[in-house]
């Protein structure tokens, strides 16, 4: 890539499923190093597998992406100058490319069957190549068109056989790249077998899809997952085949997500197991009608889950932990990625939620949080609505307990006792404090609320303190009892705060009616 190139980078999933957590990262990465070099960022589908195509598959990584705020400048949604966007609907282009590499030797026809292809991996073992794979050891005992007479390749493929084209690895080079992380990677290409670039249906493989792709995308930088590597010397000999070698983008492998405890990979069933989501968003498969959890549905901020996602495997050289996506921005360099695997914590995960409602505007959250109260039953309306809650009567529960919530969906738990009265009380604490003197305490103190003209935290807590006082009663003890009032239990934010947001009436009527319970 010369300097004066526009840095173009893409995500290129291939639509099976759900959007894991490594592929969202992917996103991550490119969306940044594209933000930070003024460059652009495509979204391609890479649907050349027809047989792993799955309904709705793609439309679930466009609202990811959406949820994630990590759009593409150029989709199959939103096109772009270099479409089509779809693999699928570029399928000519691949076989003229393909033919091109039979033509100069690269590449060749092959015809064997699935059934000899079975027999080429379990009889054709031997010592010395105990793994058999279809490569310069075996090619010339397959049937294709180095092995076969010319006249017999002819005779087949205008007959209609089924062919497939691969690449020709030759047999004792080494060649190389420069990764961005990991720095100069060869390969024996004697190691390398020779893999399918366009299959019987007339579709592209990944690996001839992807160069060709990248190429014509005019692909500057491309960022995958560190599974792809071994696949790279496939990808440098395509590049120099065709021709584009001046063009071929820089690579950079992305490490691995690992499981929390052990090596590996971290999967779906590691999730399972320990109890976390993998997945951006719920994903439901269409087949078997599982779903799988996400992050968003579990109550997480796309802010929270882009910033945890952004320190799985790479930090900007300081204790910084918690970065706006516009931080990121400015910060993010390829350089500062590790190499190794980073092992995900969904502990610390949940930290960066917890900081982020934290530091969130109550404000801003409301948006977030009201669907989760409307959809329990608090019908919200702009001030002066009857028998509705107000924007600003929301803002201020979200506000006064925002610093208790770990998750989203943690919001009605810590506040619905602002707009319902408890349907059940702690009895366990309730039970060894109650007696008659603090019966009559709380007989008085509703009797004082009904009559006070003003109602406000202080003036309730003032008056609290002086009738405890009166009644000779420590107030640590009954503030537990007025809590377990009000609330049902023994949390929620400052207690003489949540009596003024219900206001004089309601106080009074939860403490008539917890008293009559309490018996
Ligand atoms: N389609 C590949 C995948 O789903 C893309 C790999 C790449 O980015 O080159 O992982």
């Amino acid at each position: 890539m010369s300097s004066a190139q526009k840095v173009r980078v893409r995500f290129a999933p291939s639509p099976t499923g759900g959007l894991h957590l490594g592929g969202v990262r992917t996103v991550l990465f490119n969306y940044l190093f594209a933000r930070r070099h003024g460059g652009d960022f495509v979204l391609r589908i890479e649907d050349t597998d027809q047989t792993r195509f799955v309904e709705g598959a793609e439309e679930y990584i466009q609202r990811c992406l959406e949820w994630c705020g990590l759009e593409p400048d150029e989709s199959p949604f939103k096109g772009g100058p270099y479409g089509p966007y779809r693999q699928s609907e570029r399928k000519p282009m691949y076989r003229e490319f393909a033919l091109l590499l039979v033509e100069s030797g690269k590449a060749y026809y092959a015809f064997d069957t699935p059934e000899e292809l079975e027999y080429m991996r379990s009889s054709l073992k031997t010592a010395e190549n105990p793994n058999p794979q279809y490569d310069h050891r075996l090619r010339m005992q397959m049937r294709n068109s180095l092995s076969l007479p010319q006249e017999e390749v002819d005779r087949l493929i205008q007959g209609g056989a089924p062919y497939v084209i691969r690449i020709r690895m030759p047999e004792g080079e080494t060649i190389g790249f420069r990764d961005m992380i990991r720095g100069e990677v060869t390969f024996q290409t004697g190691q390398v077998d020779d893999k399918v670039l366009l299959k019987a249906d007339g579709m592209p493989t990944y690996h001839l899809a992807v160069v060709v792709d990248d190429y014509h995308m005019k692909i500057t930088h491309a960022f995958r997952g560190e599974e792809w590597l071994p696949s790279a010397p496939v990808h440098l000999l395509l590049w120099k085949y065709l021709g584009w070698e001046e063009s071929m983008p820089q690579w950079a492998h992305l490490p691995l997500i690992l499981k929390p405890d052990g090596n590996g990979k971290l999967s779906k069933r590691d999730g399972d197991r320990l109890g976390f989501p993998v997945f951006a968003m719920d994903w439901k498969d269409p087949k078997t009608g599982e779903l799988t959890k996400g992050f968003k549905e579990l109550g997480f901020l796309p802010e929270s889950f882009v910033n945890m996602l952004a320190m799985l495997g790479w930090n900007d050289g300081t204790e910084q932990e918690i970065f706006t996506l516009d931080d990121l921005v400015a910060r993010f360099d390829m350089d500062r990625v590790h190499k190794g695997g980073a092992k995900f914590n969904f502990d610390k995960a949940k930290w960066f939620n917890h900081e982020w409602i934290k530091f969130y505007p109550a404000e801003g959250l409301y948006e977030l949080v009201e669907p989760l109260f409307a959809a329990k039953g608090v019908v919200s309306a702009s001030a002066g609505s009857r028998g509705a809650v107000t924007r600003e009567r929301i803002v201020d529960v979200i506000r006064l307990v925002k610093e208790r919530c770990t998750f989203l969906t943690d919001f009605w738990d810590q506040s619905y006792f602002f707009f319902e009265d408890p349907v059940e009380y702690d009895m366990v604490a309730v039970g060894p404090k109650w007696n008659e003197k603090n019966k009559a305490f709380f007989e008085a103190l509703s009797a004082d609320i009904k009559q006070l003209v003003d109602f406000d935290a202080a003036l309730l807590e003032t008056n609290f303190k002086a009738l405890a006082t009166a009644h000779g009663i420590k107030a640590g003890e009954l503030q537990m009892l007025f809590r377990v009032m009000l609330v049902g239990g023994k949390f929620g934010p400052s207690l003489f705060g949540i009596a003024a947001f219900l206001g004089k009436e309601k106080t009074a009527h939860r403490i008539d009616k917890a008293v009559a319970v309490f018996g």
